[in-house]
């Protein structure tokens, strides 16, 4: 008996030297930000899964409240909030910084720009984040890509687009620097919080509007105002974007920073694959659900004359910031190399077995 208990008492010892000594079990307590109302699938899917991930992997040690728009009231303005520590972390689009710093706009995403998997590889293995990071070093941030939206539709309109001329006095909620190429062709730009794109087009605020792609827009009910649906050019590979407040990412142990920067790519590539799989669904319907919508590609010479004044505006901010022009210059010459990879296979993957795959 007396050995046995030695036994029970030497596994006991055993079992309590492997127990995990985890960070010494600190509580924290985090805020996020995000620029959704929290109803805005698949978006806030990303800051959710990471709130939960992180609280599973500490023992719900680390716990992160993630609030709406619709609650803290400043969509665009979640840089300013996690940069002041209001909160410790965001959720949102790089590009909403453009008028802070114009070299965030492009983290987001470029007109004719590289497609998802070019910019992910960008991203992870190309030196994009790296730069991402140099570009928020002056915010006191650290950013992390925060789900890709894969290719965008160009956006819902009321009337066809036939020529440049009847883009000239359109008014149109379109950000960053597809903005800025849309003004120069004449269009009254302007960038709406994503909870007013509805009203402000029912209203005739505006004219048109982009928002994302089929699995999103069509629950917004853009279609039932402006049914033109037009492919995208200007936002082929969007990616949103988490911040978090230096000081307080610093301060977290070791084993919570690991868990966070985890949870964080987990759930970006997990909100990538959510958003196809919703634009998919929604494809695949739409035609038979809203007869009304037309399918549209823009006429070549408003498409070239977007190409061009893309060029422009790109061309006149690498000219005016040296780390624009580096980043964009990396961007470039990667999507130069990548492209004739993406050639090879998807696309002549898919223009091959079309033939035969009906
Ligand atoms: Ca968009």
């Amino acid at each position: 008996m007396k050995r046995v208990g030695t036994l029970a008492l030497a596994v006991a010892a055993c079992v309590l030297a492997a127990a995990p000594t985890f960070a010494a079990e600190k509580k924290v307590r985090w805020n996020m930000a995000m620029t959704w109302n929290s109803t805005l699938t698949p978006f806030v899917n990303a800051p959710l899964q990471v709130a939960k991930m992180v609280s599973d992997m500490t023992g719900g040690n680390f716990v992160i409240k993630v609030d709406g728009a619709e609650k803290h009231k400043a969509p665009l303005e979640i840089l300013d909030m996690v940069k002041g520590g209001q909160f410790e972390m965001g959720h949102s689009a790089s590009y909403y910084w453009k008028g802070k710093d114009a070299t965030t706009a492009i983290f987001t995403t470029v007109p004719f720009g590289m497609n998802a998997d070019e910019q992910n590889a960008w991203l992870y293995y190309g030196g994009g984040m790296a730069l991402m990071q140099k570009c928020y070093d002056k915010f006191d941030v650290y950013a992390f890509p925060g789900g890709n939206t894969g290719v965008q539709m160009g956006g819902w309109f009321r009337k066809e687009i036939k020529s440049l001329d009847d883009l000239k006095g359109l008014k149109m909620r379109i950000p960053s620097v597809a903005g800025e190429v849309f003004a120069k062709l004449g269009v009254n730009v302007t960038n709406i919080a994503p909870g007013e794109l509805y009203t402000s087009l029912d209203r005739g605020t505006i004219d048109a509007l982009e928002w994302v792609g089929p699995g999103m827009d069509i629950k917004m009910g853009f279609h039932k105002i402006a049914p033109f649906y037009y492919a995208g050019w200007h936002e082929p590979a969007t990616d949103l974007q988490f911040l978090i407040n230096k000081k307080a990412f610093d301060s977290l142990p070791p084993e919570y920073q690991a868990a966070l920067k985890t949870a964080i790519k987990a759930a970006t590539a997990d909100m990538h694959f959510e958003n196809f799989a919703m634009s998919a669904e929604a494809w695949s319907t739409m035609k038979t659900e809203f007869p009304n919508i037309k399918v549209m590609t823009f006429p070549e010479p408003v498409l070239a004359a977007m190409k061009k004044a893309t060029d422009e505006v790109l061309g006149e901010y690498a000219a005016k910031d040296p780390f624009f022009k580096e980043v964009l210059d990396s961007q470039m010459a990667f999507m130069k190399k990548a492209r004739q990879w993406t050639k090879m296979s998807e696309q002549y993957y898919l223009q091959e077995s079309e033939k035969v795959v009906k």
